[in-house]
C-alpha cells in the first residue's frame, strides 16, 4: 500500500550474542564472514523497500544482537545513505559499556533510541534469565554511559516470565526507579508443527500472578501509566494499565530467516510472521465490553490453555 508510513524491522539475525536467555532459540552464530551476508541481506531489503514504499517511518533494528555486530558504526551510515529515517535500536546493550564506541553510534546520527532489556530487579534473578555473570551491572554501567553522553531515549524492556513471576512488583518499580519508559509483554512460545518444546513451555508465567500483580499494585500502575506499555496483553489481564496495545500493524518484516529454523510460521496481511506472535481471542470473547479494542492473546497461550478470557461485562 504505497504512501503508507510504515515501521521496517531490519534483524541482524545469528551474528552473535553473549548472553543465553532461557527464552531465546538461537545460540548458533555465524561467522564474520557471514555475519557480513546477513547485514548485506538486510541494506537490499531497505533499498527494495524504499524503491516500493515512498517512505518509511521508522527502522527498528532487532537481531542478536545488533549491539554485537563488528562492524554496526558502518551499518547505520549505510542506512543513512539509503534513507533519512530513523533508526530504534533493540539491544541487549552490553557493547555499549565501551562508551567509544556508543560515541561512535551516536555521532552517525540516525539512531532516535534505544531499547535494552532488563528481566530482574537484580543481579542474582537478571543474570540468571540472561544466562551471564555481571550482565545487571553492565546494563547498569550501559544506562551510565548514556546518560553521561546525554543521550536519554531509551526505553526499558521486560518480559513477563516464569522466572521472575514472584517478583513483578520488585521488577516493575525498579524499572520505573530510572524514569524511563519501561514496555513489557509476555514471553514468546515459539511452536514447531504445533508441539511445545518443554525448555519453552518453562518460561511461560502463570497468568493468574500476572493478573494478581495489575490487580495488587493498581496505585502503582495508575501512577507510573504514562511511562508503561504493554504488548499483546489482553486488557482483562491487564486491568488499570492505559497503554495497552497489539503487534504494530504498521512494523513489516522482521521473520524471513525464521523460516530456516524449527518454528512454525503464518501469514499476516501477506506477511511471513511467526506464528506465535498471532493474536486470537476465544469465543467468549464476544461478549466483552473491550470486544472491539482488544486483540486477544498470542494464540500460543490459548491453543496451550494457559489463558481463560474473562469478558468484561457492564456492572
Ligand atoms: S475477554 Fe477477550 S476481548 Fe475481552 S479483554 Fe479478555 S481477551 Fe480481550
Amino acid at each position: 500500500m504505497p504512501g503508507l508510513s510504515k515501521n521496517l524491522v531490519l534483524n541482524l539475525h545469528d551474528i552473535g550474542c553473549s548472553q543465553r536467555c532461557v527464552f531465546c532459540q538461537s545460540y548458533s552464530f555465524v561467522s564474520r564472514k557471514k555475519a557480513r551476508q546477513v547485514a548485506a541481506e538486510q541494506l537490499s531489503k531497505l533499498k527494495l523497500y524504499c524503491r516500493q514504499e515512498k517512505e518509511i517511518n521508522l527502522i527498528i533494528l532487532s537481531g542478536n544482537d545488533p549491539g554485537e555486530y563488528f562492524d554496526l558504526v558502518n551499518f547505520l551510515k549505510n542506512i543513512k545513505k539509503i534513507t533519512s529515517a530513523q533508526v530504534v535500536v533493540q539491544s541487549n546493550g552490553l557493547a555499549f559499556r565501551n562508551r567509544n564506541f556508543l560515541k561512535e553510534l551516536l555521532a552517525v546520527g540516525n539512531i532516535s533510541s534505544f531499547q535494552l532489556p532488563i528481566y530482574g530487579h537484580n543481579a542474582k534473578l537478571h543474570d540468571f534469565v540472561v544466562g551471564k555473570k555481571g550482565s545487571f551491572d553492565m546494563i547498569i554501567r550501559v544506562l551510565g554511559n548514556f546518560k553521561k553522553l546525554g543521550f536519554g531515549n531509551l526505553k526499558l524492556h521486560t518480559l513477563f516470565l516464569k522466572q521472575n513471576e514472584d517478583y513483578l512488583p520488585e521488577l516493575v518499580n525498579f524499572l520505573l526507579s530510572f524514569g524511563l519508559p519501561v514496555d513489557a509483554s509476555l514471553v514468546c512460545l515459539p511452536g514447531y508443527q504445533g508441539k511445545y518444546d518443554r525448555g519453552v513451555l518453562a518460561n511461560a508465567p502463570d497468568l493468574k500472578k500476572v493478573f494478581s500483580f495489575f490487580k495488587k499494585e493498581a496505585k502503582l500502575i495508575k501512577r507510573y501509566n504514562q511511562n508503561l506499555f504493554f504488548y499483546d496483553l489482553p486488557f482483562c489481564l491487564a486491568p488499570g494499565a492505559i497503554n495497552l496495545s497489539f503487534r504494530d500493524e504498521q512494523a513489516r518484516g522482521g521473520y524471513d530467516h525464521f523460516r530456516k529454523k524449527k518454528i512454525d510460521m503464518a501469514k499476516s496481511r501477506g506477511e511471513s510472521v511467526a506464528a506465535y506472535r498471532i493474536l486470537k481471542k476465544s469465543s467468549k470473547c464476544r461478549s466483552c465490553l473491550f470486544g472491539k479494542k482488544c486483540k486477544g492473546i498470542t494464540s500460543p497461550y490459548l491453543d496451550l490453555k494457559l489463558f481463560s478470557p474473562q469478558p468484561a461485562k457492564l456492572e
